[in-house]
C-alpha cells in the first residue's frame, strides 16, 4: 500500500491521516510505502520519491492500493496508472462538485482511468474507507455505502449499540467505482446481511438496476435513504406523460421493481437494516404480527399503527388463548393484541407467556412495545425477551421507548442480544417490519427481467421498420407553420409532435389497437368516411404539433348526420391554428374506462413507461405509476395495482370489470416500442386508451408521439 503525499510534519492533517493509514495497512499485513519526494524516510520507514520508485521498492508483487493525499490528483493518478496499481483512492476535492472547471478536471480523470488497469475510488472520498469495525459483534452485518461521510456516521456509531457493521464505502464523486459496484460486491459476501446506503444521486441508472437485481437474486436486501424527493424538475414536455414523470417517481418505481427499501431518516435506515440482519425470512408472504404489551393502551396504540401500515394482526389460535388465560386474568384480551395486565411479567409467568406466543402457528413476528421504564415490570420483561429470542422460531421486536435510554434493562439487557431486534420508536418498528415483509415477498416470487428472453430488445422487431416510417414523416423542428406560430396551451413544444394519425401509425406498427378511422381533406370525403364507419362518429382536426386538441375546440364527439359531418369538417379546418394534415373521422367508441399509457425519458434511467387513470383528468388526479424497462407482465400488473383507483378496474357502481389483460398487453407493447425506438421517440401518450369490459380489449382513442 502506497500513500502519496504521506507526511510526518507535526500539525498537518496529512500526518494524522498517514498514521491512520499505516495502522490500517499493518493490521492487514500489507507493506506500507510512504511516497514523498521531500523525505528520505518517514516514521522510520524508507520513503519513495515517486510512485514508480515505490513500485520498484516492493518488487514483483506490485502495488495493490495507492492512496492519493496530494492536491494534484491528476498528476498522482497518472503516476499510479503508469505503475499498474490495482486500486487508487483519491481524497482530493474540487471536482464536479464545484462547477464547470471541476467537471472538466473530473472528466479528465475519467479518461485516464479508462485507459489503464487501475480502479479509482473518489475523488472527494474520505477516511471512512479505512474505518476499523468491531468484529466481536456477530454477523450478519451491515455494509454501508454513503455519498456523504457524516451521513454515514450514525450507522457506524450504532456498533456501540451492538449493531454489527463490516464495510463502509464512501463513494465520493464516483468517477470510476460507483454505488453499483459496491452493491454487487457486498451482496455476495456471506457476512453481509444488508446493504444500507445514503445516496444523493445515481451515476448510472442501468448499473443501479443490474446491481439491485443481482442483490435481490443473491438474497441481500438494500435499504436506502435517497434524497431528492421534491426535486422540482417538472419537464418542459408537451405530453401528459412528460409532465407527470418526475425523476423521483421513476426512482421509486425502480426501487419497487428491485425491492430497494427506501426510508426518510437515517434512524429508520439503521433500524430496518438491523431487522434485515437479524430477522429470518417470514414464514408466509403476508406475515402475521402479534403485539404483546404490559398495558392495554400500549397494545392498542401499536396495533393501530401496524394495521394502518397494512400489516396483518391475526387472532391467536384458541389453544394459545386458552393457555394464556392460565396466567393472564380472564377479563383481559389475549386474542391479539395481548394485554397481560402488567403483573404476570414480574414473575415466572412472563417467560411462559412469551414461549407460548412465539409458538402460535398464526404468528410470524412478535412485537413487544415498552413505552417507558418501570423497573418492577420492564426489567424482568427485558430479560425474558432476550431469553426467548435465543430460541424463538420467529423474530422478536422490542421497542424501548423510554426517552432516557440509559436504563440497565435497555443498555445491558436488551442491547446484549444479537437475536432481538431493538427499536426506540413505534414508527421505526412499523417501517422495519413492513420493509422486511415487502422485500421477502418480492424476493420469493422474483424473476429477473434481465434473464427473460422475451425482454431482450431485438433490432429486427417486426414493428420497428413501420414505426420508423411513420416517425420519418415528422416535420423538422424549425420548419413549418407550427413552430413559427405562438406556442399556446394546446400546442406541443416547437419540437414538433406527430399528428394523431401518424402517432397512431406508430402504435399500429406495434399491434396496439386504435379506433377505425379515415383521414380526409374535404367535407364530401368526410361524409363518405362517416357513412362507411357508421354514425355517430368523432371528428378531430389532425396535424403535426396539435397536442391537446380538445383545449382548442378541435374535437367533435357524436357527430350524427352527413350534414353535421360536413359542417364539422368546415368548422375544424377554420378553427385550426396550424396547417392541417386533414380531418380525422373515427368510429365513436363507448363504454369502458379511460386510462393513459405513456412513455418518456428519465435522465438517469432512460425510457420509462407510465400508466394512469382518468383520461383527460390524468394531470389533475395524478394517479399514475411507472416502470423502467425491462419488466415482465407481473410487473405491469403490479403497476396497475399501485394506482390509488385500482379498484376501478374490477368494476364499481355496477360497471363491468375492465379488460386488464388487454391493458397489460398495451403496456408491454409500449415497453417494446421504447426498447426498440427509445432513441427516436422522446415522449409517447396514449390518452385516452379505452379499456373495455373483460374480453373486449382496449383501444387507443388518441395518440401523441414526440420524436426525439
Ligand atoms: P386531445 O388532443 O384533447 O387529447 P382526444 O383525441 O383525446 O383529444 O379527444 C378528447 C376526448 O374525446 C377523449 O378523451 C375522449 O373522451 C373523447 N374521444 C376522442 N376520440 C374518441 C372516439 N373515437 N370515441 C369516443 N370518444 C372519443
Ligand atoms: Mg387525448
Amino acid at each position: 500500500m502506497a500513500v502519496i503525499g504521506a507526511s510526518d510534519t507535526e500539525g498537518r492533517p496529512n500526518t494524522l491521516i498517514t498514521s491512520r493509514l499505516r495502522a490500517w495497512a499493518e493490521a492487514r499485513d500489507a507493506t506500507f510505502v510512504p511516497v514523498n519526494p521531500n523525505r528520505e524516510s518517514l516514521g522510520g520507514l524508507p520513503c519513495a520519491p515517486t510512485v514508480a520508485a515505490a513500485r520498484k521498492a516492493v518488487g514483483r508483487r506490485g502495488i495493490d492500493l495507492a492512496v492519493i493525499l496530494t492536491g494534484d490528483v491528476e498528476g498522482a493518478l497518472a503516476e499510479v496508472i503508469a505503475a499498474r496499481v490495482r486500486f487508487a483512492v483519491a481524497f482530493g476535492a474540487g471536482f464536479a462538485e464545484v462547477g464547470e472547471e471541476g467537471r472538466a478536471a473530473q472528466d479528465r480523470l475519467a479518461t485516464m482511468v479508462g485507459t489503464g488497469h487501475t480502479h479509482l475510488l473518489g475523488p472527494n472520498t474520505n477516511l471512512n474507507a479505512f474505518e476499523e469495525f468491531d468484529t466481536s459483534l456477530p454477523e450478519p452485518a451491515i455494509a454501508l455505502i454513503s455519498q456523504s461521510g457524516h451521513q454515514g456516521r450514525p450507522i457506524f456509531q450504532a456498533q456501540e449499540l451492538g449493531v454489527s457493521m463490516r464495510y463502509w464505502a464512501p463513494t465520493g464523486n464516483e468517477v470510476d467505482l460507483e454505488f453499483a459496484d459496491f452493491v454487487k460486491w457486498f451482496a455476495d459476501r456471506p457476512e453481509v446481511g444488508c446493504v444500507a446506503a445514503y445516496i444523493e444521486g445515481f451515476k448510472d441508472g442501468r448499473t443501479l438496476q443490474l446491481a439491485a437485481d443481482h442483490a435481490l437474486r443473491a438474497g441481500t436486501p438494500i435499504t436506502m435513504v435517497k434524497v431528492g424527493r421534491t426535486e422540482a424538475g417538472a419537464s418542459m414536455a408537451g405530453s401528459h406523460t412528460g409532465k407527470l414523470t418526475g425523476s423521483d417517481a421513476v426512482t421509486d418505481a425502480v426501487f419497487r421493481q428491485y425491492g430497494v427499501q427506501r426510508f426518510d431518516g437515517l434512524d429508520e435506515l439503521l433500524d430496518a437494516s438491523q431487522m434485515f440482519c437479524r430477522a429470518p425470512a417470514p414464514r408466509r408472504p403476508d406475515p402475521g404480527v402479534a403485539v404483546y404489551a404490559i398495558s392495554g393502551g400500549t397494545g392498542a396504540h401499536m396495533s393501530d399503527l401496524l394495521s394502518a401500515a397494512g400489516l396483518r394482526l391475526p387472532t391467536l389460535s384458541t389453544a394459545t388463548q386458552d393457555t394464556l388465560h392460565e396466567w393472564i386474568p380472564s377479563y383481559l384480551r389475549v386474542s391479539n393484541p395481548i394485554d397481560n395486565g402488567g403483573h404476570p411479567v414480574g414473575d415466572e409467568r412472563g417467560r411462559k407467556i412469551l414461549d407460548v406466543l412465539v409458538a402460535d402457528p398464526n404468528i410470524d413476528v412478535l412485537v413487544a412495545p415498552i413505552t417507558g421504564a418501570f423497573p418492577p415490570m420492564s426489567n424482568r420483561l427485558a430479560a425474558d425477551l432476550v431469553a426467548v429470542a435465543e430460541t424463538s422460531p420467529i423474530p422478536v421486536c422490542v421497542i424501548w421507548g423510554s426517552p432516557v435510554g440509559d436504563e440497565a434493562a435497555y443498555r445491558e439487557t436488551l442491547l446484549s442480544s444479537s437475536k432481538l431486534v431493538v427499536f426506540r420508536t413505534f414508527g421505526n418498528c412499523v417501517a422495519a417490519i413492513r420493509a422486511w415483509r415487502d422485500w421477502h415477498a418480492l424476493r420469493a416470487g422474483y424473476r429477473s427481467p434481465f434473464t427473460d428472453p422475451k425482454l431482450v430488445p431485438t433490432r429486427r422487431s417486426r414493428g420497428a421498420a413501420a414505426a420508423r416510417a411513420a416517425l420519418a414523416t415528422a416535420a423538422p423542428a424549425t420548419a413549418g407553420p407550427v413552430s413559427a406560430g405562438p406556442v399556446s396551451a394546446g400546442l406541443a413544444s416547437p419540437r414538433t409532435s406527430l399528428s394523431e394519425h401518424q402517432s397512431k401509425e406508430v402504435l399500429r406498427a406495434y399491434r396496439i389497437p386504435t379506433t377505425a378511422e379515415h383521414l380526409v381533406t374535404s367535407a364530401r370525403d368526410a361524409a363518405a368516411a362517416a357513412a362507411s364507419l357508421g354514425y355517430p362518429v368523432v371528428m378531430k382536426a389532425c396535424g403535426a404539433g396539435l397536442a391537446h386538441k380538445s383545449e382548442l375546440g378541435l374535437v367533435e364527439v357524436g357527430v350524427g348526420s352527413p350534414r353535421a359531418t360536413r359542417a364539422a369538417y368546415r368548422r375544424l379546418v377554420e378553427d385550426a391554428p396550424v396547417e392541417l394534415e386533414g380531418v380525422l373521422v373515427s368510429e365513436m367508441a363507448s363504454g369502458g374506462l379511460e386510462v393513459v399509457v405513456g412513455a418518456s425519458h428519465d435522465p438517469i434511467f432512460g425510457p420509462t413507461v407510465m400508466v394512469g387513470l382518468g383520461g383527460v383528468f390524468v394531470e389533475v388526479l395524478g394517479d399514475v405509476s411507472f416502470r423502467v424497462p425491462p419488466f415482465g407482465r407481473d410487473e405491469a400488473k403490479r403497476m396497475l395495482a399501485e394506482l390509488r383507483g385500482a379498484a376501478m378496474f374490477s368494476g364499481v357502481r355496477g360497471a363491468p370489470a375492465a379488460d386488464t389483460s388487454a391493458l397489460v398487453d398495451v403496456i408491454m407493447r409500449v415497453q417494446r416500442l421504447m426498447m426498440d425506438l427509445g432513441d427516436e421517440i422522446a415522449e409517447l401518450d396514449i390518452n385516452p386508451l379505452l379499456v373495455q369490459p373483460k374480453g373486449r380489449g382496449a383501444v387507443a382513442l388518441d395518440a401523441l408521439v414526440v420524436p426525439r
